[in-house]
């Protein structure tokens, strides 16, 4: 009998090692509302990542809803079909139009040379995502960003940790946000954070956080319910103890993958660029059409295996009903993240796959 196998399990330390936390919390009664746990994960994630300042928030998708609510984005935001919906949805929420921009069918990232085509008068904004924790092309899009006056909002759900030449990838654009959902490299059962690069930016997301509070009687803003409880923040500070553990495993077992997958026709491994320090968050492979099943039979063959890999991005944001209609959602216009849609599989990853799962998985796509 064999066990199943999930595209992720989320990582948990030894439960003796949370009690402790929660000592603490039933000791001094302080739930929620930035309690010293709130304190002491932000400190600890400025300090871990290599960035200034940084707002803890309930989940990734209400830290993107308040960090374009921050900036007082507006109008008409480009952004990339090719990601989790929670991207778009984001802009929806404020009332924001989505206008897709095809993506670079290498990095699988928002392709920048497309971008200019798409700026309107109505533009105020860029939300690209840096997909599996693979940096965007930032220079090139701050390049535009600055030539047309326009903010940019990174979608960092992926990119915990992931650092370039100069450092932190989320130093880049106005503001990134990340997510510690269940499911990501480092997370807080839920949760998330929003990158600031100044503390009045700062201080201005965390009202916006608690319903647009400034002071016990007066509300700025139609902020909303954002906030970080005790428990996840405690949470976070004790996997925050773990992390380093966990990305040198999902290393292993990404290096280990490229070794068995790379003499495997029409099986392309996405790969990030040499200088980039990655987090190995996800393992896409492209099934190519020379490889001797489609990619939808390759998913089922493992499923009849029990495992669950999964098609991340398919389907495109931009084939949802409440984004099918619009002008730029058409496949003409995303030739690039139409064809990645249907050829990509995320191969599980977690730091406590076993080369034994390693070896049952390379063998089916080996052997197909
Ligand atoms: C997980 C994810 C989100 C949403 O984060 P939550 O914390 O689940 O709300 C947003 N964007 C991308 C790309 C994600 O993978």
């Amino acid at each position: 009998m064999t066990q199943p196998i999930y595209v992720a399990q989320p990582h948990l330390p030894p439960l003796e090692e949370f009690l402790p936390y929660l000592q603490e919390i039933w000791s001094n009664k302080i739930l929620t509302n930035g309690g010293p746990f709130h304190l002491q994960l932000e400190s600890a994630l400025c300090d871990y990542l290599g960035v200034k300042y940084l707002a803890l928030c309930s989940n990734g998708t209400l830290g993107l809803v308040t960090a374009l609510q921050a900036l007082n984005i507006t109008g008409e935001v480009i952004t990339t079909p090719y990601s989790f919906v929670a991207s778009s949805h984001s802009l929806l929420w404020n009332g924001i139009q989505p206008v897709f921009v095809d993506i670079d069918p290498k990095t699988l990232n928002i392709d920048p040379s497309k971008i200019e085509a798409a700026i309107t008068s109505r533009t105020t904004a860029i939300l690209p995502v840096h997909c599996y924790g693979h940096p965007c092309d930032v220079e090139a899009i701050q390049k535009i960003a600055d030539k047309y006056s326009l903010k940019v909002i990174y979608d960092a759900a992926h990119a915990f940790g992931v650092r370039d030449e100069g450092g932190s990838v989320l130093r880049h654009g106005d503001l990134s946000v990340l997510s510690f959902h269940a499911t990501k490299v480092f997370h807080t059962f839920e949760g998330g954070a929003i990158v600031c690069p100044d503390a009045e930016t700062k201080q201005h997301v965390d009202h916006l956080k608690n319903f647009g509070f400034v002071n016990e009687t007066t509300v700025v803003a139609a902020g909303i319910n954002g906030k970080m409880s005790e428990i996840n923040a405690a949470f976070g500070l004790l996997h925050l103890r773990h992390v380093d553990a966990a990305l040198a495993q999902r290393e292993r077992i990404g290096t280990a993958y490229r070794e068995a997958l790379r003499d495997v026709p029409g099986i392309c491994c996405l790969q990030a660029k040499s200088e980039v320090v990655t987090n190995y968050s996800y393992f896409p492979i492209l099934v190519e059409a020379d490889y001797p099943l489609s990619r939808d039979a390759l998913y089922q063959k493992l499923k009849d295996n029990d495992i669950h890999a999964r098609r991340y991005f398919y389907p495109l944001i931009a084939d949802f009903p409440m984004y099918r209609g619009m002008p730029s959602a058409r496949p003409e216009n995303l030739p690039s993240a139409t064809a990645a849609a249907l050829k990509v599989l995320c191969l599980p990853i977690y730091p406590a796959l076993t080369p034994q799962d390693l070896g049952r998985i390379v063998g089916v796509v080996q052997g197909a």
